[in-house]
């Protein structure tokens, strides 16, 4: 077992420097970049004066989802999740109860709908759908944000009186970025002013190709007041669904996202996840976030209590030690030892920086800079997780088959010398989100000749590292 310098510096919440340091008094010259074995971190640990825990990366990634691959024969078909944006006024409220209406299930169970985050419809043919139900960029980004991608397909509303609007411009740039399937639903076709046209022309602007412009995105003109069109529009999301093929192993310990959380006062905490695969079941023991539980009750949105929920479903969880956020990952583990390790650990984490790719050695480090023409290597550090993540699988997005990001490290905080002196050895350059680098790291990266570049705007980082990546690759590609 060995760990680089600096991911045992990140998960002690120290500088890489003051470790090298620190390994320097006791006698071993090593770099950042290197690894040194068990002992060796242990007593470096101790030194800081931390507790020595042996943890092993297995026990940090347990509930993450997707951290192990299910069978493709227990892959079973699950209902998509869907997410509306678009302008404010444009209809997403209105279009969200319409289709909330679409269910006929819900008359048979007779429960009052509540607002939990997200709600199922069966309509009338079969083909159960999911809907967040927070109309707007809002939970979508957030989620995105946190690095959670829970929305299958997106509807995109835009009225036909109204047109292209700011927000449905920023929806269309979400949706692309996080690569989710469009479909486009021209409402208020009542409206006498309605001009759909127009709005699949203004589209092509954005690169927004409708069907009946010949493009693959499709477009349905609907009425959410009149609830006109709406079987269209639901033809269109199963399409798409069938498309996308949607299986998740439903017959396993239950992966779930967090889409909303609160504290109630007669129940407590109360998260609402959406479950990724696997059942969710009364009694389970789980990690979410920082926080573990024990699942007291599942509630659905029509306010009854289910004994299980399988993938898609989503379902108030009560029975949580805190409220986690929306984004976190809700995993069942084997017991409430193990629940309260885990959440532990999380929460001691949570400033936690990971070290992502890390050349871990003297060869891996010079394969780096012969490989120099096919990556683009990064250092990222920004002021929330979330927006470092969204970064992270934002960037990872931009790679091709000529150039790959490599994110050499991302993390929480200001830039410090560690990251000024880890990009320096790859040539990387550092990208400040909301973040500046403390007076030691401007220092250091003005002697090694690192290159910070500042944002506070996802899409200009992005923007500007594809036309560096491109620049990198020269004219001839
Ligand atoms: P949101 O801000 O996108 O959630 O939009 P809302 O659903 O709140 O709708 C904004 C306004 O447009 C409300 O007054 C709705 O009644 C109206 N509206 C929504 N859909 C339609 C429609 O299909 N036709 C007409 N005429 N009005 C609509």
């Amino acid at each position: 077992e060995a760990i680089a310098v600096q991911e045992l510096a990140n998960r002690m919440s120290e500088k890489g420097a003051d470790l090298v340091k620190a390994l320097f008094n006791m006698g071993s010259m090593v770099t950042v970049n290197q690894t040194i074995d068990q002992d060796t971190a242990e007593l470096l640990v101790e030194e800081f004066g931390h507790n020595v825990k042996r943890v092993s990366e297995a026990d940090i990634e347990v509930g993450l989802i997707g951290t192990d691959d299910d069978e493709a024969a227990d892959l079973k078909p699950r209902p998509p999740v869907v997410a509306i944006m678009g302008h404010v006024d444009h209809g997403k409220t209105s279009l969200l109860d319409a289709l909330r209406g679409t269910d006929v299930i819900a008359g048979e169970a007779g429960g009052i709908t509540q607002h939990i985050g997200a709600y199922q419809v069966t309509p009338k043919g079969g083909g159960t759908i999911t809907f967040l139900d927070t109309p707007g960029h809002e939970a979508f980004t957030d989620m995105r944000m946190r690095g959670a991608n829970v929305t299958d397909i997106v509807i995109l509303v835009v009225a036909a009186d109204d047109g292209l609007m700011p927000q449905t411009i920023e929806a269309i740039k979400h949706t692309k970025a996080a690569g989710v399937p469009m479909i486009v639903a021209i409402n208020k076709m009542d409206k006498a002013g309605a001009d759909p046209t127009t709005i699949r022309t203004r589209l092509l602007e954005h690169e927004v190709i409708v069907e009946a412009m010949s493009g693959d995105v499709q477009d349905v003109e609907i009425s959410a007041l009149k609830k006109e069109g709406l079987d269209k529009l639901i033809e269109a999301i199963n399409l798409q669904a069938e498309l996308l093929e949607l299986k998740a192993n439903p017959d396993r310990d239950a992966e779930a996202t967090v889409i909303e959380a609160k504290l109630d006062k007669g129940r407590g905490p109360v998260a609402t996840v959406l479950v990724n695969r696997g059942t969710l079941k009364r009694g389970d023991i789980f990690v979410v976030g920082s926080e573990s539980g024990k699942v007291r009750a599942l509630v659905d949105e029509h306010g009854k209590q289910v004994k299980t929920a399988g993938p898609s479903k989503p379902v108030e969880v009560l029975g949580l030690s805190g409220a986690p956020m929306a984004g976190d990952m809700l995993a069942v583990v084997e017991d409430e030892g193990r629940a309260r390790e885990v959440a532990e650990y999380r929460a001691a984490a949570i400033k936690k920086k990971r070290l992502v790719t890390a050349p871990t050695n003297v060869d891996a480090l010079f394969a780096a800079h012969a490989d120099k023409a096919e990556e683009y290597p990064v250092v990222i550090k920004g002021d929330v997780q979330g927006s470092v993540e969204a970064i992270v699988s934002s960037l990872n997005g931009l790679s091709n088959d000529d150039i790959k990001v490599r994110v050499l490290h991302s993390g929480v905080g200001a830039i410090t010398e560690s990251d000024v002196s880890l990009a320096a050895a790859s040539n990387a350059p550092i990208f400040g989100f909301n973040v500046r680098p403390n007076a030691k790291a401007r220092d250091v990266a003005s002697k090694e000749g690192a290159e910070l570049r500042y944002y506070d705007v996802i899409y200009d980082l992005l923007d500007e590292t594809k036309a560096a990546m491109a620049g990198q690759l020269g004219p001839e590609r």
